[in-house]
């Protein structure tokens, strides 16, 4: 069977529908300031397209974790709503409960096409994580049309990511840009794509990206490792990686990815020197280790300059690059010069050569952010968690509620 995602072309709006917009602004904040708003820009496609088509916007999102049992000023949507009413010049009129003011009552708030109403954090509410029918009927109920545009949460079957948009006929469900966006550059760039292809994963553990390697396997011709998850493999291929960070229990695993790979001719690259420390700290003095050994006392905490300039002449050599996760510990200057050299390697690879490159989300995306080049690549995913479940190949909860089946 086929599937096509829907997308604003599919949907029949028109001056004053009502929209439920889900988007996903869980920002990151530092005392009530957002010290990132990524999420917010990103979803200003959408605002601005539903504005502009007189349409009656019902946004919501989640912010944080608070616990499903009432209002956390901490995790209020207040600075967001403010931030976009900043960005659009348009009033956000912050609804504190939907579920006990009437429906009526909202929606008939909106009385000029120069304002929107922002639900309050849904996860304020339990419904939102149990998708109790009644918490769905109550934020189906506020609208005609149903748009999801927040990819980063599309992997999660929350009330309003999953349960509501079912309650909507499906000629009235579709994907905001956002969502369409990601799904296109997600799935296009890795289904028929480009060769050479290469993947570049790294981060703290192994256990995360098993299947996204697996997958991979079937689909790059190289494969880049770094980041604390090299040295799993570096201990199974027999080398002394002194004190560096591994998952013991995960070697078997490790094992059977070195085994998969080569079966599938799938080169497997790793650390070839490294920079280490004594301890993991900031302040901790950064060593060069110039062979893959790394003495006992040391960790290792970014790849070496002979790793960096392997990698960067495979980076050069391919057409399609997806990269997940940090060469090092790239939050601390000392420990970031892996990360920071593959992320302009890749955007030059992307500005000069035309490569794709796709930067999932999580730790990747904020180097790239960190770096200023987050313009400079084909793509860059909002989503960690939900990026890594797609290039998993799973099917996302939000996103198949989103498709038509032919
Ligand atoms: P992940 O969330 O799995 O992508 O992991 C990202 C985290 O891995 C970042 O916070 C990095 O600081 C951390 N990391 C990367 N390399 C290392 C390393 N060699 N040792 C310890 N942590 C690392």
């Amino acid at each position: 069977m086929s599937t096509r995602l829907r997308t604003f072309k599919d949907l029949a709006l028109k001056e004053g529908s009502t929209v439920f917009l889900r988007l996903d602004l869980n920002v990151p904040m530092q005392d009530s300031v957002i010290s990132d708003d990524f999420r917010i820009t990103a979803s200003l496609p959408t605002l601005k397209y539903l504005l502009e088509k007189k349409c009656k916007i019902i946004a919501c999102s989640h912010l944080g974790r608070p616990n499903g049992k009432g209002f956390e000023a901490e995790f209020s949507l207040a600075p967001v709503g403010q931030k976009i009413s900043e960005y659009l010049g348009c009033e956000v009129l912050l609804c504190p409960d939907f579920l006990n003011l009437g429906v009526d009552k909202i929606v008939s708030e909106l009385n000029s096409p120069e304002q929107m109403i922002l639900l309050e954090n849904l996860r304020f509410f339990s419904g939102e994580k149990n998708g109790t029918d009644e918490f769905c009927q109550k934020l189906s109920s506020l609208c005609e049309f149903y748009v999801n545009d927040a990819f980063g949460t599309s992997h999660r079957p929350d009330a309003s990511m999953y349960g509501v948009p079912l309650l909507f006929p499906l000629e009235k469900r579709c994907a905001g840009f956002l969502v369409e966006k990601e799904v296109r550059f997600l799935e296009e760039a890795f289904l028929k794509p480009k060769p050479p292809v290469t993947a570049i994963f790294g981060g703290s553990k192994v256990s995360d990206k098993i299947q996204v390697l697996e997958r991979f396997c079937n689909i790059a011709q190289h494969i880049i490792v770094g980041g604390a998850m090299a040295y799993t493999f570096l201990k199974v291929l027999g080398k002394d990686i002194g004190i560096s960070k591994y998952e013991a229990d995960k070697l078997d695993l490790a094992q059977k990815i070195l085994e998969y790979a080569s079966r599938r001719n799938v080169k497997l690259y790793f650390p070839e020197d490294h920079i280490c420390a004594a301890s993991f700290e900031e302040s901790a003095e950064s060593v060069l280790c110039p062979t893959a050994d790394i003495p006992k006392n040391l960790m290792g905490m970014d790849i070496g300059p002979l790793t960096l300039d392997v990698y960067q002449n495979i980076i050069n050599s391919s057409q399609t690059i997806l990269w997940n996760g940090p060469m090092g510990v790239f939050e601390w200057d000392s420990f970031s010069l892996g990360t920071k050299g593959i992320a302009q390697t890749l955007a030059t690879r992307s500005q000069k050569a035309g490569a794709i490159v796709v930067v999932g989300g999580g730790d990747s995306a904020a180097a790239m952010e960190k770096y200023h080049l987050k313009d400079k690549v084909t793509h860059v995913s909002t989503g960690g968690g939900a990026s890594l479940e797609f290039l998993e190949g799973k099917e996302l909860p939000g996103i198949k509620v989103l498709k038509t089946y032919y």
